[in-house]
């Protein structure tokens, strides 16, 4: 008997409908059930009869960083997927208690916000805009494809999707609009301040 890990597609925390009129079903639909689906398949198939088998995808994803590319890339796009799903919400909160002290250190909600999305704005070709916490500070990362804060080791708050899968059948080349809504209107502040380091 195989005690092989399966990676599991976690439900989406709302309705596909639920993200609407800032991010469509249909976008959704898509961006879940097609394309963070088939990155999960594509990792319980890679990881079949290798080291990989046993592992959970935390542990898949910092393993593989920087060796095997193809695992890597299925795996760490199934995590920042998870991930992201959880920094939505149809009922978005504000930034309060340590996270609000950590924001206003930072310069206040509007300049954190503005540099997020001028950091995913300027993300050339597919790729992610992060908050991370580095030396207790926030800090606005971009990463390129796969690529994370998360897979090197850094502590990740909060990620926005800018694949053109994430936004172009709502926004089409409009990115920045975009990024725009998600910030103003989706994000899970609550989420956000329970991955600060305790
Ligand atoms: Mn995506």
């Amino acid at each position: 008997m195989s005690t092989a890990t399966q990676i599991k597609l976690a439900p989406l925390p709302y309705d596909e409908s639920a993200l609407e009129p800032v991010i469509s079903a249909r976008t959704i639909g898509f961006h879940y059930g097609k394309h963070h689906k088939a990155y999960v398949e594509k990792t319980n198939k890679l990881a079949a009869g290798t080291k990989y088998a046993d592992m959970d995808l935390d542990e898949i994803v910092t393993n593989s960083h920087a060796r095997d590319v193809e695992i890597f890339n299925n795996a760490s796009q199934a995590w920042n997927h998870s991930f992201y799903w959880k920094c939505l919400s149809p009922k978005p909160s504000a930034p309060a208690g340590r996270l609000a002290k950590a924001i206003e250190e930072f310069g206040g909600l509007e300049a954190l916000k503005n540099d997020i999305a001028s950091k995913g704005a300027a993300q050339f070709g597919s790729g992610w805009v992060w908050l991370v916490e580095k030396d207790g500070k926030l800090a606005v990362h971009k990463s390129t494809n796969a690529e994370s804060p998360f897979a090197r080791g850094i502590k990740c708050l909060l990620t926005i999707d800018v694949w053109e899968h994430a936004y172009y059948l709502d926004y089409q080349n409009e990115r920045p609009r975009h990024l725009k809504a998600v910030l103003d209107r989706l994000i899970n502040w609550n989420f956000v301040a329970d991955n600060l380091s305790k």
